[in-house]
């Protein structure tokens, strides 16, 4: 298990969790499920440390994966509600 140490915030140990994390790429959303990183049980600040992180460039540089990935589909909501719905 990575040490993620201590949140840079407010100082509370951090604790390595998997969560899903979304990148926008050219009008694409794209979805990583199971990001292993380290959150702050206290103030929700994330760190992602470099090894992570690289394998994620990696990721979402493989267009091909990308192509190949089951996708899901997510409520679009307009901000002014009135105006989003005809
Ligand atoms: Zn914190």
């Amino acid at each position: 298990m990575y040490d993620y140490g201590k949140c840079e915030i407010c100082s509370t140990q951090l604790e390595e969790s998997n969560i899903q994390q979304d990148f926008w790429i050219k009008e694409k959303l794209i979805v990583i499920e199971n990001v292993p990183v380290g959150v702050c049980p206290r103030c929700g600040e994330k760190v992602v440390n470099a090894e992570v992180g690289e394998h994620i460039a990696e990721l979402i540089r493989d267009r091909k994966q990308i192509d190949q990935a089951p996708t899901i589909s997510v409520p679009l909501i307009n901000y002014d509600v009135e105006a989003g719905m005809v």
